[in-house]
């Protein structure tokens, strides 16, 4: 007998089991699925005396969902890392085809690789440096 969820419809998360990541990730992904991570609005249901607030963003209940894909703090993240992923996928491609060569990184080291040097720079467009500005100006040698 398939397993159902709780809107009895089948369950579709087979797939966490067969993914290419570490197993205590996997087991992440499975509680995900069956809603057991303990955010602040699953400890409420289940009775636990806590504030539901989100504590990332202060905007919003913390559900799974919100804190996964709704929660602003985390859409950025989700908004760094693929464009990186797809970028990375292109130049691999091009490489591929354009210099007929088949040793490269892994696609996924540089797409990890990208996206964390975009982070530490902050390049990101939202984070301003301080504008040093240096006046320079010509001085006459010294007449002797
Ligand atoms: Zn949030």
């Amino acid at each position: 007998m398939a397993e159902e969820n709780i809107h009895g419809r089948p369950f579709t998360g087979g797939w966490v089991w067969k993914a290419n990541t570490y197993p205590k990730i996997r087991c992440f992904l499975w509680q995900c699925l069956h809603k057991s991570i303990p955010v602040r609005g699953v400890l409420a249901a289940r009775g636990v005396i806590t504030p539901t607030l989100c504590p990332l963003c202060n905007i919003a209940s913390e559900s799974i969902i919100h804190l996964l894909r709704d929660c602003p703090q985390a859409r950025l993240n989700w908004g760094v890392v693929f464009p990186f992923g797809v970028w990375s996928l292109w130049l691999w491609r091009n490489k591929v085809v354009f210099r007929d060569t088949s040793s490269q990184r892994s696609l996924k080291s540089e797409t990890i690789a990208r996206a964390t040097e975009f982070a530490f720079l902050g390049v990101n467009g939202k984070v301003r440096r301080p504008v040093v500005s240096v006046q320079v100006r010509w001085l006459p040698p010294p007449e002797n």
